[in-house]
């Protein structure tokens, strides 16, 4: 590590920079699978201690005093507990719990938005009871009227999504992929909420 707490290897044309190429996954003591840090973060929880390397990229990293190879995952010395990972609140993840369909029509569509169900106007909260994916057309029709005012039907009663216990890490996976590819690789959007898959 440099001043900068840089963490660099080489590939025999020099120093390249490591953080955030190399995501590191972290395991409690008991293997669980918790998040994912990056190198840097993981080489401070090995040195001090806390954390044991169990698989290393190939990729040698040269501190001031030593190099080693970098963690690929790394096991909490320590069990850590924590609560129940909850699915956050926001507009892909209400898509991917309504697989992309209108909630009223029915209809499968990349082109979706939100509905309140309950519109805002009516002091309609921002919560998973209120909120569904709609068709342009179907949230044209609805505006700000109530679903008996429009005169349509909910497909089904919309609750909150149950997180996986990998919750965590499918995000922290899904935040890597570069934003920019996916209009490139529409299947890609669709799946990143499961990157075990392949
Ligand atoms: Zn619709």
């Amino acid at each position: 590590m440099d001043d900068t707490g840089a963490v660099y290897h080489h590939n025999g044309n020099g120093h390249h920079r490591l953080n955030g190429h190399h995501p590191v996954l972290v395991l409690n003591s008991n293997y669980e699978p918790l998040n994912i840090c990056n190198i840097r973060r993981a080489i401070v929880l090995v040195l001090n201690g806390k954390a044991e390397v169990l698989e290393e990229y190939d990729v040698m990293i040269n501190s001031s005093s030593a190099g080693f190879d970098a963690p690929s995952v790394i096991r909490l010395v320590y069990m850590i507990k924590r609560p129940y990972p909850r699915v956050k609140l926001c507009r892909r993840e209400i898509f991917i719990r309504d697989q992309f369909t209108c909630q009223y029509c029915g209809v499968e569509t990349r082109e979706l938005t939100i509905d309140h169900i309950i519109p805002r106007s009516k002091n309609g909260p921002h919560t998973w009871e209120n909120l569904v994916s709609a068709c342009r057309q179907c949230n044209h029709r609805k505006g700000g009227k109530s679903i008996e005012e429009a005169r349509l039907k909910l497909k089904s009663t919309p609750k909150e999504p149950r997180a996986s216990r990998y919750y965590p890490i499918q995000r922290a996976l899904s935040r890597r992929v570069n934003q920019d590819w996916l209009k490139f690789i529409p299947e890609l959007e669709l799946r990143s909420d499961t990157p075990f898959s392949h």
